[in-house]
């Protein structure tokens, strides 16, 4: 993990909770709301993960003891600086009715 990516860039902030071990903590930096089922995000990408088009990784918040985690397809090419994900924004879901209410500046863990 970078130890600049875990700081909240809106307010550089130290994060208030541990980081589990071999999980990166990312920033967000842009949030697009499309319908109120679907919205997208872009984070800041770790130097040193490797993808090819089509891979996934798993995605969690920083909020709770143990985070969920869900699978999220990576929607920016493996070239791109950042990470760019779209996903649904379920009522009661356990990970999205938290993820829908990122904003920029907040941590994503990954
Ligand atoms: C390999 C893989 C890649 C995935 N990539 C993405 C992605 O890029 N974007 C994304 O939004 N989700 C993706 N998902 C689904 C994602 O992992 C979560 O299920 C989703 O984020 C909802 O999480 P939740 O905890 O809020 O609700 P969950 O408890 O996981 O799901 C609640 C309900 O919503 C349904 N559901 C979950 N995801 C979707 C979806 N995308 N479209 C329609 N219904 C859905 C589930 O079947 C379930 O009935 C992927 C899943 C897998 C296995």
């Amino acid at each position: 993990m970078n130890t600049t990516s875990a700081l909240n860039l809106a307010g550089a902030k130290p994060l208030q909770f541990p980081i589990p071990a071999n999980v990166y903590a990312e920033t967000v930096v842009s949030v697009k709301h499309y319908t109120d089922r679907l919205f997208s995000f872009r984070i800041t990408r770790p130097q040193s993960l490797r993808f090819r088009s089509g891979e996934f990784v798993m995605i969690g918040l920083p909020n709770a003891e143990k985070p969920i985690f869900r699978a999220y397809s990576v929607a920016s090419p493996a070239w791109d600086d950042e990470l760019e994900f779209f996903s649904i924004k379920v009522p009661d879901g356990p990970l999205t009715s938290e993820l829908q209410k990122i904003e920029v500046g907040d941590t994503v863990i990954m």
